[in-house]
Order: structure tokens, then C-alpha cells, then sequence
């Protein structure tokens, strides 16, 4: 795995300067530790971060707030902004990930944009790769075409830089002025660009998973274009106040601490991944990338093939997370989510997926999505931990 893991490492310097560099230009201080409550005018803190993310991002603007519960909710937040009664959205990585159903309205919900009379379309990837000849058929008249880069929940391949860049160039080529949002969950520093340095209007993604860097305990992002980034803040906050309102409490430093820990957060996710792709693929199981593909996100897939296997992967990884490792995790239904979902998530923030878990609903083929490993040394234990369960199996 040696190679593989200098790749990697070359990549955490390059983000790691990126992130030194944002710091430094936006003159990051002590006192920007600071904190406001209630309305949170006048929050330094909060607006130097949003500097940071923006510098980062190479974005006009950005919000970074622990207002957004985690990713689902800031891209709801976001389409509920930009999306209005008539206008048309349309998904071009297939079915979205299964939190968004709700609130597309895919699965019925009272209050789904689908209810306020958006118009819903999908165009379905093909072998993994963009659809072309049936985008630009069903462009006509889409306001806001949306891309999901990770898999979520499915058996395809997550979307590249260049692959979003492509399609990007593509559709401004047809219509400049569709707004393009990309669902970055997982994607952050995996690789040495971000999506708005290839054309994206808006970017999301998740604090409880790469850029919070394991230290973040809640929230989102979302950067993007000025006049769009209005937008999301007056409909998580208020008409008005927009980005000049919203306490930071005592986020500000841990925003900042985990953008700082983010580049090495996910080297470690990304060593995790590649250790458990080498282990399992030795002993015969089929893993999704091999350990020496390229990586775009820090979701390595398990193809199981076989629900008890499933079951016994998690549960092992479970026993070797650092929080509840006596817990024997089962199958359940939570909210959300259509199929029964195993999730192991040991983690010292609920549903943190940059520490240790692994997932994945109960339908075939029964794959584990396991992701996270804020330390690699942690990590390879509970990997190793989950390998014990299902050995004497293979
Ligand atoms: C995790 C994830 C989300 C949702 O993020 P949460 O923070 O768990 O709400 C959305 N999209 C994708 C692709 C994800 O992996």
C-alpha cells in the first residue's frame, strides 16, 4: 500500500497549504474565538470563517453555520431557496441519496418541494458516467440542475473533479444560466480542486464528515455564488437579517480547528479505506474502489452479497469504534431512510461519519458503506476488529 498511501500524503500537503494559505490571508486571530449569542450581530468570528471557507473554495461567498443540523439539512435550506412554485429541478446522478426523498417529496411528505409545486426530474447515470444525449434533452426549461458526487446508498462509482468539470462545461455550453449544485458530502480535500473551480454555482456538504475534521460537533456548508449564497441565508435565517444574523455560541474555533484537522482527517479516512479494500479483496470479497484506484470520496464500498455478513461487518466494526464498543448494533428503521439500515458509529459526535462507521441498508446486495478514520492507527483496529467477525465465514 505504500505508494498508494505517498499519493495520498500528497495530496493532505497540497490541501494543507491551501488551508494555511486561507488562514493566513484572512488574517486569522485569537479573537476571533469569540462568540455572540442571541441575534449574533457583529459576530468577527463567524464572518472570518465564512471568509476561510470561501478562500478555501475559491467561492464569492459562503455560509458556514451550526444552524444546519448536517448535509441533509443545508441541501434542503438550499433547494427550498433557489427553487420556487413552477420552477424545475433535475437530478443527473440518478436517484439522490436517501435523506432527500422527504424532501424532494419522492417518498410523500406534507411539506416536500414537490408540495410547493416544484417540478422533480431525473436523468439516471449510465456504467457510472453522465447521460449526455439525455441531459440535454431534458434541459429544456431546468432552473437548477443538481449532482450528487458520492454514491450514497447505490452500487455506482462517485464523480471526479474532471467528471463534474466536463459535464459543467456541457450544460453552461447549452444554457449558462442554469444554476449548477453539487452535493460535495464526503468529496472535501480528496482531491486537489473543488467544484467551484470548475464551474459549480453552489457546493454543500456535511461538517460531521470531512471539513469538520472529527473536532466540528454540528453543521453545515454551503459556498457559491454571492447572490445565491443571499438567498440560503434568508431562508435558514430570516428575510432581512440574512448572513448578519445567527450566534456562533462557541463554534467559531471549532470551525476553525476542524478545517485545520480536515486535510489530515481525510489522508487517515483515505489510508483507513485503502487498508480495508487490500484486506477484504485478499480474502476474496468484492470491494468498490480496489485498494489502488483512484479515490474521489472516502467511501469504501463492501459488496457482501449476503445480509448476514452485512450484519456481522458492522456489528465488528461497532466493537472497534471508541464509544459504545460493547454494543451489539442490529438492523432498524430511522427516520429518513426507506429499508431497514445497519449502522455501527462509535463516535464522540453523534452520527459522525469522519470518525470510524460503516453502514448500509438491508436490501441486496447487501453492501457496507464504511467511511471515516480520523486516526489511521484507531481506524485498522476497528477494521480489523469487524475482519474477526466474519473470518471464519469466508
Ligand atoms: C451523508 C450524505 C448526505 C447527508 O449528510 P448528513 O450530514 O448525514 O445529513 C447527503 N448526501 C450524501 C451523498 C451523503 O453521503
Amino acid at each position: 500500500m505504500k505508494e498508494v498511501f505517498d499519493k495520498i500524503e500528497e495530496i493532505e500537503a497540497f490541501n494543507s497549504l491551501k488551508v494555511f494559505e486561507a488562514f493566513n490571508l484572512n488574517n486569522v486571530s485569537e479573537y476571533h474565538f469569540n462568540y455572540t449569542t442571541g441575534y449574533g450581530y457583529n459576530d468577527v468570528g463567524r464572518d472570518v470563517v465564512e471568509s476561510v471557507y470561501s478562500s478555501v473554495f475559491k467561492a464569492e461567498d459562503a455560509l458556514v453555520r451550526a444552524q444546519f443540523i448536517s448535509g441533509t439539512h443545508a441541501i434542503s435550506v438550499t433547494l427550498s431557496a433557489i427553487l420556487r412554485p413552477g420552477d424545475v429541478m433535475m437530478y443527473i446522478t440518478g436517484k439522490p441519496y436517501d435523506t432527500l426523498d422527504p424532501v424532494i417529496g419522492l417518498r410523500e411528505d406534507i411539506s416536500s418541494l414537490i408540495s410547493y409545486g416544484i417540478f422533480y426530474k431525473q436523468v439516471d447515470l449510465v456504467d457510472s458516467k453522465f447521460d449526455y444525449d439525455k441531459i440535454k434533452n431534458n434541459l429544456i426549461g431546468v432552473k437548477v440542475v443538481c449532482i450528487q458526487r458520492s454514491k450514497g446508498y447505490s452500487n455506482r462509482k462517485s464523480l471526479s473533479i474532471s467528471d463534474v468539470s466536463e459535464v459543467i462545461k456541457f450544460i453552461k455550453n447549452i444554457n449558462k444560466d442554469v444554476i449548477i449544485f453539487i452535493d460535495n458530502c464526503y468529496c472535501e480535500f480528496v482531491s486537489d480542486k473543488e467544484p467551484v473551480e470548475v464551474g459549480a454555482d453552489l457546493v454543500v456538504g456535511s461538517l460531521i464528515k470531512n471539513l469538520g475534521g472529527g473536532i466540528v460537533s454540528s453543521g453545515a456548508y454551503v459556498v457559491g455564488r454571492k447572490n445565491l449564497i443571499h438567498l440560503v441565508a434568508n431562508r435558514l435565517n430570516v428575510c432581512g437579517g440574512a448572513k448578519e444574523v445567527g450566534p456562533s455560541f462557541n463554534m467559531n474555533r471549532e470551525f476553525l480547528k476542524g478545517l485545520f484537522y480536515a486535510p489530515m482527517a481525510v489522508s487517515n479516512s483515505l489510508k483507513t479505506a485503502v487498508f480495508t479494500s487490500h484486506l477484504l479483496e485478499s480474502k476474496g470479497i468484492e470491494v468498490v474502489p480496489k485498494f489502488d484506484e483512484e479515490r474521489v470520496d472516502i467511501v469504501q464500498s463492501i459488496i457482501f452479497n449476503d445480509k448476514e455478513l452485512l450484519i456481522k461487518y458492522c456489528q465488528g466494526i461497532q466493537n472497534g469504534c471508541m464509544i459504545d464498543s460493547n454494543v451489539l448494533v442490529q438492523p432498524s428503521v430511522i427516520p429518513g431512510y426507506d429499508n431497514e439500515i445497519i449502522m455501527a458509529s462509535g463516535s464522540f459526535t453523534q452520527g459522525s461519519s469522519i470518525e470510524l462507521s460503516c453502514d448500509g441498508p438491508l436490501r441486496e446486495p447487501y453492501i457496507a458503506y464504511q467511511q471515516g478514520g480520523v486516526s489511521y492507527q484507531f481506524a485498522k483496529i476497528g477494521v480489523l476488529k469487524a475482519f474477526e467477525k466474519i473470518e471464519e465465514f469466508l
